[in-house]
């Protein structure tokens, strides 16, 4: 799928967070004991007294949390801040269900579509069973376009995406995209999904087995790596009819709005062609197999027992929360009535206050990081100048907006959730479709974001804590949620906030100091001379170097090379947050309060706090090997081994790990 520039940046920043919080299974009975009410500050029951801050300031800041839990095979990683967040937001969006709303209200009309995700009756199951017959019942070509139209209307998909995107040549302006639908299979998850559905064994193992060979053939055609050319082949009318004749296009652009007023692109050159090839080679139980699938994926999480069951256990980020209905529903609310939702949770329950002073603190960060640019020898003037002044203009987009996208005004039910979910989503493909033809503002929050709730508009996914940078407009979003404790409080201390806050905050604005492919305003531009990039990768080899000679769990090693981006956003975003923090407090920083806790302190610990992991060998390994970030161990102690003012903090001698010799230290940003 595009938008791989936002996926390799913000899954991979926040969404650990946010993916271990759904990722917990049943939660333990009690939650871990915090000093004040939010838990916006430092955790003094999970430090571990036994181990010395100056050996290793993870073990010492999180251990005795890693010692209590318990993990087992259904838990085998629990985070500290992932549970107390995912608490305190659970309990946060109870309280905006529990206000009494007036009647046809938005609060009520969202209201109604969470109680009828949790008081779902035989109607969404007889829907179900009507669309797969609907889709069992295609024979002819003629069948299966129409069809592929009425799914694509409920935002199915079944082979490619038409939506408004960012149009790279006209800045001002959204053009049409077409792309393919993410094209995720397991056989046995397809099959066991087919059981469900009433299909008979033999027929299912069959069906499930068509399914996986259609998926594994049109992957092989889609665009994917990191060049951003290849996502670009402007095409026509005329021309996706003659590269892909199966498909009716005439037809599929009659519904999603007329002829195109605007360019329109695919996001590969051969995939659209494989589609086709697909369409006219496979049989129709092939084909009403693939459809049936992409009706039951992209639905899981809205759909009814015993449809859902097949998605219970699968890969994290795509599993449904099946035995905790509280969380499935909000996260059904969320991408059906995302805008209603994040506005109703962000007026009511978050309020201007922690907007303000979670901008205040960017504002400081951002400028820091700026100034810091300036700096970097390393870089040319002209490469410095572009950067630093792209860093200035990032527009920061903290919690949420003052201006909302339209909402639809559709008819709810109670107690026929899946009809309800088809009606919102009715409206948003139709807002998709239409988007290509509208004018595009940077100040907007209307573009495409992917948490691991799914994909929706900025503005529609705020009540998932996340951090998205987007180079397409040179901006920065905290959403909503972000700003919730115990990751954030306005009424926690100065340094509290920015430990946890603006150390995620800083790290996602060195990956855009990074991406030197964009310029100021979101063009698609290099900013960067080859020599530029020549110098930043010696730059980077001290980061890869260090990486590469940290401690791995047994039978695995860390590859530098795979982490540095990551590593070199951690790198960045202590140093930078600390020095904000020192700007903001000035003397204050090191004065110590009765307990001997000095502000300074509390920020190296509330830092480490949010990396605290319970995690099996297994899972350790497994981050390893596919995970762009260090382990959670790394994030802490990397980083902090190379400021010297967190040794100066807690007094480290030299030889003491946490105090890396001057001579040895990385800094690139
Ligand atoms: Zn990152």
């Amino acid at each position: 799928m595009k938008l791989r520039v936002l996926v390799s940046t913000l899954m991979v920043c926040i969404a650990p967070l946010a993916a271990r919080a759904a990722d917990q299974g049943p939660k333990p009975t009690k939650a871990m004991p915090s000093p004040g009410t939010t838990g916006a500050d430092v955790d003094l029951s999970a430090i571990d007294p036994t181990v010395n801050i100056c050996q290793n300031f993870y073990e010492h800041a999180c251990g005795g949390f890693i010692k209590s839990v318990a993990l087992t095979p259904s838990r085998p990683e629990v985070s500290l801040m992932g549970q107390k967040s995912d608490d305190n937001l659970t309990a946060g969006l109870n309280k905006l269900f529990a206000i009494k709303a007036a009647p046809n209200s938005e609060l009520q009309r969202l209201e109604t579509f969470y109680g009828s995700c949790l008081h779902d009756s035989a109607s969404s199951a007889d829907l179900v069973k009507a669309w797969i017959g609907r889709i069992d019942a295609a024979k002819t070509s003629e069948d299966f376009q129409t069809l592929i139209r009425s799914l694509g209307a409920i935002g199915v998909d079944p082979f490619f995406a038409y939506s408004g995107a960012p149009d790279p040549n006209d800045l001002g302006k959204y053009r049409g995209e077409i792309d393919d639908n993410g094209l995720w299979q397991d056989p046995a998850v397809v099959e066991r999904a087919f059981r469900l559905a009433g299909i008979p064994g033999a027929q299912a193992k069959a069906d499930a087995e068509a399914v996986t060979a259609i998926i594994v053939e049109l992957r092989k055609s889609r665009t994917t790596g990191d060049d951003l050319k290849a996502y670009e082949n402007p095409t026509t009318l005329a021309k996706l009819t003659a590269d892909a004749p199966a498909i009716n296009w005439r037809a599929y652009f009659a519904m999603v709005g007329a002829a195109p007023l605007r360019p329109i692109n695919a996001t590969s050159k051969t995939y659209l062609p494989a589609v086709s090839h697909e369409l006219t080679t496979r049989r129709p139980a092939e084909l009403r197999a693939y459809l049936r699938w992409t009706f039951l994926f992209s639905l899981r999480g809205e759909l009814p027992p015993p449809y859902n069951q097949a998605f219970g256990d699968i890969t994290p980020p795509l599993r449904v929360a099946i035995d905790q209905p509280d969380k499935r529903c909000q996260d059904a609310t969320l991408r059906g009535m995302g805008v209603e939702f994040s506005r109703q949770y962000s007026q009511r329950i978050l309020g201007l206050r922690a907007r303000q002073i979670a901008t205040e603190i960017g504002a400081s960060i951002q400028t820091e990081i700026a100034n810091a640019v300036d700096e970097a020898t390393w870089l040319s003037p002209a490469a410095r100048q572009a950067t630093a002044d792209k860093l200035r203009k990032t527009d920061l987009k903290m919690g949420f907006p003052d201006q909302w996208p339209a909402v639809g005004h559709f008819p709810l039910r109670p107690n026929a959730f899946l009809e309800n979910v088809l009606q919102a989503r009715r409206y948003e493909e139709k807002r998709a479709w239409r988007r290509a033809n509208e004018p595009r503002y940077r100040k907007n929050w209307d573009m495409m974001v992917y948490p691991w709730v799914g994909i929706g508009m900025a503005a529609a996914r705020l009540t998932t804590p996340n951090a998205f940078p987007d180079p397409d407009t040179n901006s920065m979003i905290m959403t909503a949620a972000f700003l919730n404790a115990p990751l954030f409080d306005p009424t926690a201390s100065t340094e509290a906030n920015y430990g946890i806050f603006g150390a995620v905050f800083a790290h996602e604005f060195v990956h855009i100091a990074e991406e030197h492919e964009y310029d100021a305003i979101g063009r698609q531009r290099e900013i960067w001379s080859a020599a530029d990039i020549a110098s930043a990768s010696k730059q980077h080899q001290c980061v890869i170097d260090q990486a590469d000679a940290s401690p791995a769990p047994p039978g695995s090693h860390v590859s530098g090379a795979h982490n540095y981006s990551e590593n070199l956003a951690d790198l960045g975003a202590v140093r930078l947050t600390y020095k904000a923090l020192a700007t903001k407090l000035g003397p204050r920083l090191n004065q110590a309060d009765t307990t001997g806790m000095t502000p300074a302190k509390r920020f190296f610990y509330r830092y480490a706090q949010y990396y605290c992991t319970a995690a099996t060998p297994e899972t350790l390994k497994h981050l390893v090997e596919d995970d762009p970030h260090g382990l959670p161990s790394y994030r802490v102690n990397g980083p902090l081994s190379n400021l010297p003012a967190f040794s100066d903090t807690f007094g480290c001698l030299p030889g003491a790990p946490m105090r890396r010799p001057a001579d040895q230290i990385c800094r690139v940003w």
